[in-house]
C-alpha cells in the first residue's frame, strides 16, 4: 500500500505568460505506515505536492497511484482511491461551510453514505480527536469560531472521514500551544495505533525532528533530500541552506557547541532532549574534577 508519483510535473497557466513549473518530474513512494515530514521554502513546490496526492491538482506529466490506482481516471475506483486520502488544508476557513459545526464534519461521512447513527458517532468521534466538547460546539456556527477552533473543526471533518493517509498542511497555523500539542498528541496517536500514514508539511522543524520518521526537503519543485530527518538534520546542512530552509533551533544550538569543540551530539528529537545532552556534559565535567 502506498501513494506513488510517477515522474510527475505540474505547471500552472500552462501556455499563458505566467506559466510556472510548480513541480518537476518527481517519482516518489509514500509507504502506508509512515510519518512523513515535508519542508521546503515558501513557492518549493509543498503545497502543489499535496494537493496532487489526492486529486485536487492533476498532473500536467506523469501518473499519482494510491494503492495502485491511477486517481486521475473517472472511475469510481479513481474515486474511492482518492477518498482514502484526507487532507487538511492551510486555510481551514475555506474550508467549512455548514451552518452547525456537528453538520460541517459530518458532511463527509455522510457522502459516504453511512447511517445517521454511524455519522454521529464519527462526528463525536472526531470532535473528541480535537478537543471540542460535543454539547458546547456541536450545533454553534463554524464561523463564529476563532482561528484555532475554526481549523480543530477542519481537522475533524478530515477525521471523521477515516482517511488511510492523512494530509495536513501547516496544520498549527492559528492554534494556540497547548491546543497544537493535544493536537499532535492526537495525531502521533492515530498513527501509532491505527498505522494511519500522516504526511506533515510544516515551517516547525522542531515538529519534524519529533514526530516525523522521513523527510522530504523541497525547492524549486523539485525534492532536493529524501531521508530520516535527525540524519537529514546532523548531515546535510549545506543542502538545507540551499534549500533555504534551517535545522531546528535545538539542533542548531547543539551543532554551534560541536564548533566550539563540545564532543556532544546533535542528533536530538526535542529541546528537552537537547537541554539533557548539555546537562550530562556539564556533569561530566563536574565528575572529572
Ligand atoms: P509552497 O507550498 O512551497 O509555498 P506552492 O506549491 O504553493 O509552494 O507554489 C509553488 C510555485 O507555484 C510557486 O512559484 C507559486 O507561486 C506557484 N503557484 C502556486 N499556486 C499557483 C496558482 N494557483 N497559479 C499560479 N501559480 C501558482
Amino acid at each position: 500500500m502506498s501513494i506513488t508519483l510517477e515522474h510527475v510535473s505540474h505547471t500552472y497557466g500552462a501556455g499563458s505568460p505566467f506559466e510556472k513549473k510548480a513541480l518537476n518530474d518527481t517519482s516518489v513512494e509514500i509507504h502506508a505506515g509512515e510519518f512523513v515530514g515535508i519542508i521546503g521554502h515558501t513557492g518549493s513546490g509543498k503545497s502543489t505536492f499535496v494537493q496532487l496526492l489526492n486529486g485536487l491538482v492533476q498532473p500536467t506529466e506523469g501518473t499519482v497511484y494510491v494503492d495502485g490506482t491511477d486517481i486521475s481516471q473517472k472511475s469510481d475506483a479513481a474515486m474511492a482511491a482518492r477518498h482514502k486520502v484526507g487532507m487538511v488544508f492551510q486555510y481551514p476557513e475555506y474550508q467549512l461551510f455548514e451552518e452547525t459545526i456537528a453538520k460541517d464534519i459530518a458532511f463527509g461521512p455522510r457522502n459516504f453514505g453511512l447511517s445517521d447513527a454511524d455519522v454521529e458517532e464519527r462526528v463525536r468521534e472526531a470532535m473528541e480527536f480535537v478537543g471540542l466538547d460535543y454539547k458546547t460546539y456541536a450545533d454553534r456556527s463554524p464561523f463564529r469560531l476563532s482561528g484555532g477552533q475554526m481549523r480543530r473543526v477542519a481537522i475533524a471533518g478530515v477525521i471523521a472521514i477515516h482517511p488511510d493517509y492523512l494530509i495536513l498542511d501547516e496544520p498549527s497555523a492559528g492554534l494556540d500551544p497547548i491546543g497544537r500539542r493535544e493536537i499532535f498528541a492526537e495525531i502521533q496517536r492515530w498513527h501509532k495505533e491505527k498505522g494511519i500514514t500522516v504526511i506533515l508539511v510544516s515551517h516547525n522543524m522542531e515538529d519534524i525532528a519529533q514526530m516525523a520518521d522521513r523527510l522530504l526537503v523541497l525547492s524549486h519543485g523539485d525534492i532536493v533530500l529524501d531521508g530520516k530527518p535527525l540524519d537529514i538534520f546532523s548531515t546535510q546542512q549545506e543542502a538545507l541552506h540551499q534549500a533555504g530552509v534551517s535545522v531546528p533551533p535545538v539542533t542548531g544550538v547543539l551543532q554551534y557547541l560541536q564548533q566550539q569543540g563540545l564532543p556532544i551530539t546533535d542528533r536530538v528529537h526535542t529541546a528537552d532532549e537537547g537541554a539533557n545532552v548539555i546537562y550530562q556534559w556539564i556533569r561530566g565535567l563536574d565528575h572529572a574534577h
